[in-house]
């Protein structure tokens, strides 16, 4: 298994809580940009071992921007370049007020078939507050169009802990979402970044978060409200129908290999051993190394086994279903239960993990403390 990740780095406008890598665009740099990513695409495709890719994910900023006939070019390029299996699971981060029927047609003929949408809210208030570009009816018509050019896979982003937000807000929103019948839903948490307009606002007191017993409420209850609606939960944030969790994603918690084109994109990849390496985050950096006949990479590093061992725990755990101990074994050559033995104890003694025949997984009260209960196994 192993994932094509491809950034676009513009948006309309920059979100008021958002720290990542996203911009507004102007044309002229977008279209300079597409050029030098089709370049990157094309040098990486030589420079890279061929391997049939099961996963690609165009994300962002906000994909839905790019015109359709330079979406067209991206997956004429990555097509060409890369070997992508014919069931190859293949996504596009798409913002409401960015569609059109045409687009969607369009990503369709290049062989997307999963969206991925950026809704957040249903409340009108809370999606100005956080500076959306997009009112909940461009949402629905998003959607509408989605499932009319075909898409049978759609995910919607929500969000919670949004300044002014209430628990009933929150459970409205999943309620008339899950009303759509998505195939699958993520719930994230708002964290308040550092740099980010919210923050500043926040830190004058100008806006105020809901108190952290509130947010967990929201969490607790909204975890249920989908179990309900029949969204099961397999990993800390995202819900899915069954069958229908994110490839892509899973491969990423299962710590398998990804290469990421575009700017500031990230890899991992067993090249001699377990390495990772990132593109640089500048603009003017990337053109000049694409220019010069280079992949942007700014920084690599070769993952010691000790700390590859560490990553697919820290990852894993993040799945309801856990860390595999057949993969785990097949790649280290030792079962997870003996590498780490006080602390699977300890943890099982909690209540926090479980140890089955073919997994180690946290239970929810675990999964809650993912933080602290990965301190567990820094201390082996
Ligand atoms: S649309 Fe997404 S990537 Fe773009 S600014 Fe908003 S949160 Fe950030």
């Amino acid at each position: 298994m192993a994932g094509l990740y491809i950034h676009i780095p513009f948006c309309v406008r920059k979100c008021a809580y958002c720290d990542f890598l996203s911009f507004p665009q102007a044309e002229a740099q977008r279209e300079l940009y597409l050029s030098a990513l089709g370049e990157e695409i094309r040098l990486a495709g030589r420079l890279f071992p061929a391997q049939g890719y099961e996963t690609v994910f165009v994300g962002g900023g906000t994909p839905s921007i790019l015109e359709p006939g330079e979406v067209r070019t991206l997956f004429q390029t990555l097509r060409q370049s890369f070997s992508i299996l014919p069931d190859a699971e293949i996504t596009l981060e798409c913002n409401p007020g960015t569609l059109s029927q045409e687009k969607l047609e369009e990503y369709r003929a290049s062989g997307v078939n999963r969206l991925s949408l950026g809704l957040q809210s249903a409340e009108e208030k809370l999606l100005q507050e956080i500076g959306r570009i997009h009112s909940f009816p461009q949402f629905l018509d998003s959607f509408r169009m989605a499932r009319q050019a075909g898409f049978g896979n759609v995910n919607v982003d929500i969000m919670y802990g949004l300044p002014g937000q209430d628990k009933a807000q929150f459970l409205s929103t999943i309620e008339q979402v899950a009303a759509l019948g998505p195939e699958h839903i993520s719930a994230y948490c708002l964290i308040l970044e550092e740099g980010t307009p919210l923050h500043e606002r926040v830190g004058r007191g100008e806006t105020r978060l809901p108190h952290e017993d509130a947010i967990w409420d929201m969490e607790q209850e909204g975890r249920a409200a989908l179990a309900a609606l029949g969204y099961a939960r397999y990993e800390i944030s995202n819900y899915a129908k069954k069958g229908f969790a994110c490839r892509h994603n899973m491969n990423y918690w299962e710590n398998g290999p990804y290469l990421g084109l575009g700017l500031g994109a990230h890899s991992a990849m067993r090249l001699g051993g377990w390495r990772r390496w990132e593109n640089t985050r500048e603009l003017e950096s990337y053109f000049q190394a694409i220019k010069a006949g280079r992949l942007p990479i700014q920084h690599q590093e070769r993952i010691e086994e000790k700390e590859e061992m560490f990553e697919c725990l820290m990852l894993g755990l993040r799945m309801l279903k856990g860390v595999d101990r057949a993969a785990f074994q097949a790649r280290f050559g030792r079962d997870l239960c003996a590498v780490y033995p006080e602390a699977v104890e300890a943890l099982c003694a909690i209540g926090w993990a479980e140890v089955q025949p073919d997994a180690f997984m946290l239970t929810e009260a675990g999964l809650d403390m993912e933080n602290s209960a990965l301190l567990y196994f820094l201390e082996d």
